[in-house]
């Protein structure tokens, strides 16, 4: 017999919420509601969660800071994880530094810079959680999350009970990706080098100044939507604008004029209006280029 999730876990003092709506856990501000949505501060709850979400056959989503992810306004059929509390801890020895997956990459590099420490600071401006950057491979032309990782401590979904530590070379790393598909990552490990603390703050306010030129921020937007074809050698962008499909709209959903591939959601775009954007976009880049987009962003219940 299916058990019920709700009943199992609430004795546990987890908070777990029924229907919750999950666009305001997005970037893009677009996302229907999870079944189940829990609000995990330790390892113990963690690991607790994923064992009764696997007795009662609930499908698992972590979300991070949905920096990377458009949701189906159907919203998720199962437990969706969002790492709170002792996640949000990290700790820095000398050049290394150990993050528990939930910091913003952000605020880490910022602090790392203010330690004088050298290595993050390329990927300033990437508004992600470490365990989304590390899932993602994160990164930009000059460098990735994966350049100074140490080694980082995962569950496996199906398989709870203990922690994995996995160094670098364990990890399948490529462009855009990391082959972590089915483990929750929980921590991360750096190592950084000891560099002049005012050439890395010059460096991320050009980041900073390069990013506002160059990108829509302020807007409702998940970053790049395509991957850069023949691993990041072929731009995108330069292939949608060279298509005129800047400003190409369905409902409130619309390529940005600022960089054509960051794709908007105006005010209240659906998850449909969106696809049916990414969809015109790769029609078009295919009939004129014979190249097929492929999409960076992670679709939630949603088929192309
Ligand atoms: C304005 C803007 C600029 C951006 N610029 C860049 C850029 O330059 N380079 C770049 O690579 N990306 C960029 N992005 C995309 C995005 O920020 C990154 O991919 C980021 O690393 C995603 O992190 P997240 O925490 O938001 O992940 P989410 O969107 O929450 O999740 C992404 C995936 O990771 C999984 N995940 C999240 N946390 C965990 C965890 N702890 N364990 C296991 N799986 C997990 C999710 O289930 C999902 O599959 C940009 C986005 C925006 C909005």
């Amino acid at each position: 017999m299916v058990k019920d999730f709700l009943s199992l876990i609430k004795p546990h003092g987890i908070d777990v919420r029924q229907n919750e709506i999950l666009k305001k856990y997005t970037t893009l501000n677009i996302g229907g509601a999870a079944k189940f949505f829990v609000n995990v501060n330790n390892l113990l709850q963690l690991k607790t969660v994923l064992k009764i979400a696997n007795e009662c056959r609930e499908e698992i989503l972590v979300i991070g800071a949905g920096s990377n992810m458009l949701i189906s306004d159907n919203g998720f059929d199962g437990v969706v994880i969002k790492l709170r509390g002792e996640f949000s801890n990290f700790y820095i020895m000398d050049n290394n530094v150990v993050s528990y997956s939930g910091v913003m990459l952000p605020f880490l590099i910022k602090t790392t810079v203010d330690y004088s420490l050298g290595g993050l600071e390329e990927l300033f401006g990437i508004p992600g959680s470490i365990g989304g950057a590390i899932m993602m491979n994160a990164g930009t032309k000059t460098s990735t999350i994966s350049d100074n990782l140490d080694y980082i401590e995962v569950i496996e979904i199906t398989n709870p009970d203990k922690v994995i530590k996995l160094t670098k070379n364990e990890i399948n790393f490529g462009y855009r990706k990391s082959g972590l598909e089915g483990f929750i990552i929980v921590k991360a490990a750096f190592i950084l080098r000891k560099s002049d603390k005012d050439i890395l703050k010059k460096r991320i306010t050009e980041i900073l100044i390069e990013r506002n030129k160059t990108q829509p921020l302020g807007t409702f937007n998940v970053g790049c939507v395509f991957k850069n074809p023949q691993d990041g050698k072929i731009s995108s962008a330069k292939l949608i604008e060279s298509c005129g499909l800047k400003g190409f709209f369905c409902g409130d959903a619309y390529v940005s004029e600022k960089h054509a591939n960051f794709i908007i959601n105006r005010q209240n775009a659906t998850s449909e209006d969106f696809v049916k954007v990414i969809r015109h976009v790769i029609k078009t880049v295919k009939e004129k280029y014979n190249i097929e987009l492929e999409p960076e962003i992670k679709l939630i219940n949603i088929q192309l």
